[in-house]
């Protein structure tokens, strides 16, 4: 009998914990834990949420169609500044977090493509890509927060915020929760719970990856999406893990590989990239409602009672389908760097001018404000050969400038001006041989520079290293 009341009982709490994980309802503990609270008046609790892969023009804030950031929107009826021209510093997360993190431009900080050599090889196996950690050498946002007193807390649904980066580094806490939506913000919850004390005041850092490849399923549909199943750029697959216990069940297929050889044609094109838009645009649905559920959590704790500083945005776009492309990370087009940005600062508005440059978010989530002297608005994406090898594609660096409407797209040496007004995904551009001058001219100048000199950081070049540089075209 006895027994029987043991399993009854934590049946019981198993449920109430699932019940108040997935419904988020106000927690029977949250008034008890907002009274413990005693913070500084002047130090505001400040919150960086990055939305992984969420690109501007798929979200109802920047006038999508679909509706699937209401909670977004309802922080802008409530007075949050926001943009919908605010450029990714680079082109995937790695490069994009770190600039964030440091506030230098993704040539200055060195986290990006390299070649793959044996120094960088172990830096590979740690991630998956050839790349670099981040330079101990450069002071981080967590360490600046941590240095005022702040507590710091990461975290991160994408792996790649981890130690192997060094993108942790400066935070007292630091998870990766391999998870998505709700369960990412239930172990906030947790970790806001049981591991920081609540007299200090908090920096949390916190990434979801609900938009990012693959995306669940959209099991019922709804108002403007049909039923669909879970799929990737690598095929179908299954959010439970069934994919990894039975993989001949969820052989990957080659459509994304085809697609980007130029090889898929319209016909079959055309239902698949209606199929992973759709779960795209879902997953951009999720993450919104995965922020508001954490917005409600913070504010019911009494972590908002003292002031609060939110800072939401994105690290990088994706492509679905523009320029014959889906994923990210090797290009500066378009679908992959044009990021919302969304502030709400209780110390009141912030003026955000547009376009506005990626590693200004530094700054917001550092001080409430923008720099003094504005940054130029360059997108970077550096060459990844490994990419090159499978596609025959990624394999240029290209640069973004962007400025009054108009963009300059730098590719290994050539450039080409895309009118945004009229071409706000930029896939129709027209060469620029410099012959007539271009306002964006010399910021281009200086980006293309900061590149070439970029190898120095964070490791050095070899006489090797130049001549491959050389030859992909990205050194002269
Ligand atoms: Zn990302």
């Amino acid at each position: 009998m006895k027994l029987r009341l043991l399993l009854a009982a934590l049946l019981l709490g198993e449920l109430v914990w699932l019940y108040d994980a997935r419904f988020g309802l106000p927690e029977p503990m949250a008034p008890i834990w907002a009274w413990l609270r005693q913070a500084d008046p002047g130090a505001p609790t400040v919150v960086f949420v990055v939305l992984d892969t969420v690109r501007a023009d798929h979200t109802s804030l920047c006038g999508y169609g679909r509706p699937n950031t209401p909670f977004l929107e309802s922080l802008v009826a409530e007075g949050a500044s926001f943009s919908c021209h605010t450029y990714a510093p680079g082109s995937w997360t790695l490069p994009s977090h770190a600039s964030f993190f440091t506030g230098r431009s993704v040539p200055e900080h060195g986290v990006h493509f390299v070649l793959p050599t044996d120094e960088d090889r172990k830096v590979f196996e740690g991630t998956g890509f050839y790349t670099r950690p981040l330079d101990d050498r450069l002071p981080t946002l967590a360490e600046d927060f941590a240095g005022r007193g702040y507590q710091t807390v990461s975290v991160s649904a994408n792996p790649l915020i981890g130690p192997d980066t060094g993108l942790t580094r400066g935070f007292q806490v630091a998870e990766v929760e391999n998870s998505r939506g709700w369960k990412v913000v239930r172990t906030v919850q947790h970790l806001l719970r049981w591991r920081v004390d609540r007299e200090r005041p908090l920096f949390l850092f916190v990434n979801l990856v609900d938009a990012h490849e693959p995306w669940e399923p959209v099991p019922d549909g709804l108002d403007w999406v049909e039923p669909r199943s879970a799929i990737g750029w690598g095929g179908p697959w299954s959010p439970f893990g069934l994919d990894d216990l039975f993989p001949w069940m969820y052989p990957r297929d080659d459509t994304f590989d085809r697609f980007v050889r130029g090889e898929l044609s319209p016909q079959e094109a055309g239902p698949w990239l209606a199929h992973v838009t759709d779960v795209y645009d879902h997953g951009v649905l999720q993450a919104d409602r995965a922020v508001e559920r954490l917005v409600h959590s913070l504010r019911a704790h009494g972590w908002a009672d003292d002031g609060l500083r939110l800072v939401i945005t994105s690290d990088h776009g994706e492509h679905l389908g523009e320029h014959g492309l889906g994923d990210h990370g090797r290009f500066a087009h378009e679908p992959v760097i044009r990021i919302p940005l969304v502030v709400w600062d209780s110390a009141g508005p912030v003026a955000l001018p547009e376009p506005l440059a990626g590693t200004s978010v530094f700054h917001l989530v550092r001080d409430g404000r923008l720099p003094e002297v504005a940054e130029d608005v360059v997108s970077y994406a550096f060459p990844d050969v490994m990419w090159d090898k499978v596609y025959g594609r990624g394999g240029r660096p290209q640069i973004g400038v962007i400025g009054d409407g108009e963009k300059l797209l730098w590719e290994a040496g050539a450039v080409s001006r895309v009118d945004l007004v009229a071409d706000p995904t930029g896939v129709q551009s027209v060469p620029h041989d410099g012959s007539v001058p271009h306002p964006l001219d010399a910021t281009l100048e200086r980006a293309v520079q900061r590149m070439s000199e970029a190898s120095t950081v964070g490791g050095g070049l070899t006489d090797d290293m130049v001549q491959r540089l050389r030859e992909i075209g990205y050194v002269d």
